[in-house]
């Protein structure tokens, strides 16, 4: 006997989702939280700007057409509280609290083969058994503050995005000091100028950015929509992107060139990022047709900033648009035009040390009050690795990942047996509307456990073949794409020694929820299951 049936690890949009779905399965369920709150991403990154950049209607569960019904949402691109607030909001309407332990930390978690369960250890000295574990720790969870020698010395205040006070934090008249332009350095940037005496912003990549265009959700077009919310859920389970977004179904290059010109122009007004990357079906496998959206983006740069060399500075190049996380903002290329911001290019000389009076680069020093780190997470695998997960034979799932994370279906690991990795390396979730892919993981893994426990089986496992060619199918669709073409974070390079692999699946998130269906409807094809 085990003391539960799983343990979840973590409380954020999966953990969430989990600990209801198994619950609702007639599952016995703990999940633990390192964190004093539930909200994972939304608890964490409390910075000034942070907000969603898949439109709310989308990035929300849509497994109770109620809880879909009852919340609403007061803008297209809601702030982080609003956000925390929902999934707080979520757990009290699904009584969830009792089976969230927060402020809990899981240090590590070891499979007995003997009595097919994980024995699973907190950082306050608990542990207990379970016949499954489902990991839900954060694609983008463990945060990276770069090695900078004199880091220590420096005499004010430095803070990461992702761990921001509680309190929140004064910038007025400061000399402040931003490093990182991805997505979170694009939304704190305007924040911290309209307060600061001075912002300099440090670029090692310039990025690209599209506008969000929010706006408040008006009553009658909420109204409108949530008559047809079922309809559209259903649409957005069969995209590619797990948002339906209508593209025109025909290759960029085939088109004549003034009605590119029309139709980007228009998606530029209408904001968001996802309609650029599904207007054209080459887009992102065609490095032509990618550098026409590309030039069309560097022109709308160059008509906002006024000083030509700032806008040259901040027009990316070298990398497919889409290839790094597209970022979004209404102000941030307006921002350069302040008086208050500079743009410092470390690209050209690179970050030397901190000193206790600012930070300096290999051409110039920088008198700083305060320091902003917007400089991501180790993605995918950090959290993942940040536990001593142990599986068979008591093999780590760093020895067992050392070359490369690896997952039959980006759910489970040959190795680790009851082990199931929500959103995890094989999946398409950083490549999609998360939330989506988060559902759809946790809906199969709870039928996966229904499906064993019916047959009572006591463990599954996938096998190294399979896992193999999963693995290999995941490489050669994004090898036919121009995704793995930058150094981001998504193929590791943001990481010094991390292996440069790319595993997130490409083909997308309707095609990757049939194959996932199909492995259960054969029956779990390609796991290996045992017991009784
Ligand atoms: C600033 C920001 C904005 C984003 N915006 C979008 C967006 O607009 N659209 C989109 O699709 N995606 C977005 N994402 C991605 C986002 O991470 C996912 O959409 C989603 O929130 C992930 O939920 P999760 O529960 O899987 O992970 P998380 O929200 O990261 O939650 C994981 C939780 O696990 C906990 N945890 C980790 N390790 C342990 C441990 N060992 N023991 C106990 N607890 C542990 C963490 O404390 C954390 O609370 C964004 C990410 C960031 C950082």
């Amino acid at each position: 006997m085990t003391d539960l049936d799983v343990v979840v690890v973590g409380a954020g949009f999966s953990g969430i989702y989990a600990v209801h779905a198994f619950r609702s399965a007639g599952l016995t369920v703990r999940a633990f939280e390192a964190g004093d709150g539930i909200g994972g991403t939304w608890f964490w990154n409390s910075y000034p700007g942070a907000r969603c950049d898949v439109e709310s209607k989308d990035y929300s569960y849509s497994f109770s057409p109620e809880l879909e019904q009852e919340w609403s949402w007061s803008e297209r691109y809601p702030a982080q509280p609003e956000i925390l607030r929902y999934l707080n909001y979520v757990a009290d309407k699904f009584a969830l609290w009792p089976y969230i332990q927060r402020s809990t930390r899981v240090t590590g978690a070891s499979w007995d083969a003997a009595t097919a369960s994980w024995t699973v250890t907190t950082a306050d000295g608990g542990a207990l058994t379970a016949r499954y574990i489902a990991t839900a720790v954060g694609c983008l969870s463990e945060f990276q503050v770069p090695d900078l020698p004199g880091l220590d010395s420096f005499e004010g205040p430095w803070y990461h995005t992702s761990r921001w006070p509680r309190a929140g934090v004064d910038f007025a008249g400061q000399r402040v000091g931003l490093v990182g332009t991805g997505s979170t350095g694009i939304q704190i940037a305007p924040e911290i100028a309209a307060v600061a005496g001075h912002l300099h912003v440090f670029q090692r990549t310039a990025n690209f950015a599209v506008p969000n265009r929010n706006r408040p959700w008006l009553d009658a077009e909420e109204r409108e929509f949530k008559s047809r919310y079922r309809q559209y859920r259903a649409q957005a389970r069969e995209s590619f992107l797990g948002v339906p977004v209508t593209g025109t179904g025909r290759p960029l290059l085939s088109e004549p060139p003034e009605d590119v010109q029309r139709l980007f122009t228009a998606r530029w007004q209408a904001g968001g990022g996802m309609p650029f990357l599904g207007a054209y079906t080459d887009l992102l496998v065609s490095q032509a047709a990618n550098d026409v959206v590309a030039e069309f983006m560097r022109d709308r740069i160059r008509e906002t900033v006024l000083d030509p060399e700032v806008a040259e500075l901040l027009c990316p190049r070298g990398y497919p648009v889409g290839a790094k996380r597209l970022c979004q903002s209404d102000d941030y290329y307006a921002m350069f035009n302040r008086p208050n911001v500079s743009l410092v290019d470390i690209r050209s000389a690179p970050i030397e040390s901190v000193y206790p009076g600012g930070l300096k680069t290999t051409s110039d020093s920088y008198e700083l009050d305060a320091l902003v780190f917007a400089t991501g997470f180790d993605a995918l695998t950090g959290a993942l690795f940040a536990m001593d997960i142990r599986g068979v034979a008591g093999l780590p799932l760093r020895s067992a990942w050392a070359t490369g994370a690896a997952a039959y279906l980006g759910v489970a690991a040959a190795g680790f047996p009851n082990m199931f990795v929500i959103t995890g390396p094989g999946s398409p979730a950083v490549f999609s509307n998360v939330v989506l892919s988060i559902e759809q993981h946790v809906e199969w893994v709870r039928d996966c456990i229904a499906w064993l426990r019916a047959r009572g089986h006591t463990t599954i496992e996938p096998t190294a073949d399979a896992q193999r060619a999963w693995m290999s199918h995941v490489s050669e669709v994004a090898n036919a794409t121009l995704f793995p073409k930058a150094d981001s974070w998504y193929v590791g390079a943001n990481i010094p020694g991390k292996p440069r692999v790319f595993t997130s699946y490409v083909g997308g998130c309707g095609p990757y929820r049939a194959k996932c269906d199909a492995v259960a409807a054969a029956g779990y094809e390609g796991f290996r299951v045992a017991g009784a």
